[in-house]
């Protein structure tokens, strides 16, 4: 992806956004991709965590549109992993946040088959609505 840098981008209301829902700071990464390298989930991203966490740093929205926000199982690993203090799983979430405010629903709850809702846990069912519904 090409991305233009300008500074109105970098210092963007996205990027304010991002910092102020997840109180972190994006400028700390510094792209060392140890949470890429960890992440027990990273195969069944379209873009690793660290492409994630440089993008938002950019002020590009795109990263809107990538599913490992939502794939993100906010397991930690990568916390215990990155030297610079970033919480990434904090960041996927502000990223969750300003994408369900902008009206986007990860899964429609009328799409989903009876069968597997009634297979559920409610603790499962429950967290989905949390994560993936505004
Ligand atoms: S481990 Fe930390 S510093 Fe390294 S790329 Fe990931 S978030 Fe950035
Ligand atoms: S919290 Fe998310 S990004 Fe970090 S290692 Fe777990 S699944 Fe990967």
């Amino acid at each position: 992806m090409r991305a233009v840098l300008s500074l109105s981008k970098l210092r963007s209301q996205f990027v304010r956004d991002v910092e102020e829902i997840s109180g972190e700071d994006l400028l700390a990464c510094n792209q060392c991709g140890k949470c890429s390298a960890g992440c027990p989930v990273a195969a069944a991203m379209d873009m690793l965590p660290s492409q994630v966490i440089r993008m938002a740093q950019l002020g590009m929205t795109e990263v809107l549109q990538s599913r490992t926000i939502w794939i993100c199982a906010s397991c930690l690993t990568c916390v215990t992993r990155c030297p610079k203090g970033v919480d990434l799983p904090r960041l996927m979430e502000a990223l969750r946040e300003i994408s369900l405010r902008a009206g986007a629903s990860e899964i429609d709850l009328n799409r989903l088959p009876p069968d597997l809702v009634r297979e559920l846990p409610q603790l499962a069912i429950v967290g989905g609505f949390r994560k993936y519904i505004k």
